[in-house]
């Protein structure tokens, strides 16, 4: 641009174009004519309509609301399968699963997924497959991941039903800094219109009910990967939506989450049987069992790696270099999870050593 004006002696800078001409100003209630003579310069044409092109992708993509394509499990049973790895702009904040089943009087709808437009679209894609009510929709549990995208839902009427484990992440300042944090790195799908909704149902523990010819479990889980971890079953599918508990085909995000009450939660979801398992993330699994070793196997890693280093003494820093990572190191998530994974471990490995003292 610069060595063009050089060589282009005649082209004044365009704001002076747009000034009123010498000695008119506004309060003289002469109107400002732009100077239509730089507008015809070809270079200038080509840079406006750059410029207008850009924003008009810009909107477009804020605009246009992140694909969500629903999968049939069984017969009345569907989910929808986020992106693999973290929620981050380039996949919108849809790294996580979410489900629906239709019965006979309604929709039944298990999460609600990571920001408000993915909750929209998952709405219009259960109204491209029925036109039935939204009965409910049960929260697995309360991560940013699988309950900003509410709002659609709640104002389509459906009521909220999440286990009491939630009350302390929404009431402690955690939701809100969790809130804040994904303010920042998932604008602008997750914005100032995004709010922590508590549910309408506070649920004590496990609970049943039975609605349009079917009959749905909800079994608490928790405290393993959250405080509130509850799985749903729908009877007559043998379907099960196992929430966070199970992450299929990458590695789980386990934080300071309880590992030793989850491998507990693991065997008894094996004993459950599931015939079909919808996990908090990755593909829906045929074959729970096999789906589950791998969690398992990776949580008993964790402890026992963490736990050698906790009873040798050695700094975490040693206990994470020394540890063998090879079987996951190639998973999706391990380079954002594993470290603050093996690091809440640690933790929790040291407690649970001075517990036993
Ligand atoms: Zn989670």
């Amino acid at each position: 641009m610069a060595r063009y004006l050089r060589e282009k002696k005649t082209i004044r800078p365009l704001a002076l174009n747009l000034a009123a001409p010498e000695g008119h100003g506004r309060q003289s209630g002469h109107r400002l004519k732009p100077a239509s003579s730089s507008m015809n310069h070809p270079l200038l044409r080509r840079l406006v309509c750059g410029f207008a092109l850009c924003a008009l992708v810009v909107t477009a993509a804020r605009s246009a609301d992140p694909k969500v394509v629903p999968v049939r499990v069984s017969k009345h049973a569907w989910y929808v399968q986020g992106q693999a790895g973290p929620a981050n702009r380039a996949n919108q904040g849809y790294n996580s699963n979410a489900g629906f089943v239709v019965t006979g009087e309604g929709v039944v709808v298990i999460d609600a997924l990571g920001t408000i437009p993915l909750g929209r679209a998952f709405l219009a894609a259960i109204r491209a497959i029925t036109d039935k009510p939204i009965r409910r929709v049960i929260v697995t549990h309360y991560h940013a991941d699988h309950f900003y995208g509410l709002a659609p839902f709640k104002q389509a009427g459906a009521e909220i039903w999440a286990h009491k484990g939630a009350r302390e992440y929404l009431e402690s300042g955690e939701g809100a800094a969790r809130l804040d944090q994904r303010r920042r790195d998932l604008a602008p799908w997750v914005d100032d219109q995004t709010t922590l909704i508590p549910p309408d149902r506070w649920l004590e523990g496990d609970a049943s009910f039975a609605l349009g010819g079917l009959n749905f479990d909800l079994v608490y889980m928790g405290p393993a990967h959250a405080p509130d971890d509850l799985v749903v079953i729908v009877r007559e599918d043998q379907v099960l939506y196992s929430g966070d508990i199970l992450f299929s085909g990458r590695i789980p995000f386990v934080g300071n989450a309880d590992t030793r009450r989850w491998l507990a939660t693991m065997e008894k979801l094996i004993a459950l049987g599931p015939k079909t398992m919808v996990p908090g993330h990755g593909a829906v699994s045929r074959d729970p069992v096999a789906e589950l070793a791998l969690t398992r196997d990776y949580l008993r890693h964790l402890r026992a790696t963490m736990g050698k280093a906790v009873e040798d003494l050695l700094s975490f820093e040693e206990a994470y270099k020394n540890a063998d990572w090879s079987r996951y190191a190639r998973m999706p998530a391990f380079e954002a999870a594993n470290r603050i994974n093996a690091y809440g471990t640690y933790l929790l490995m040291e407690r649970e050593s001075l517990e036993k003292k």
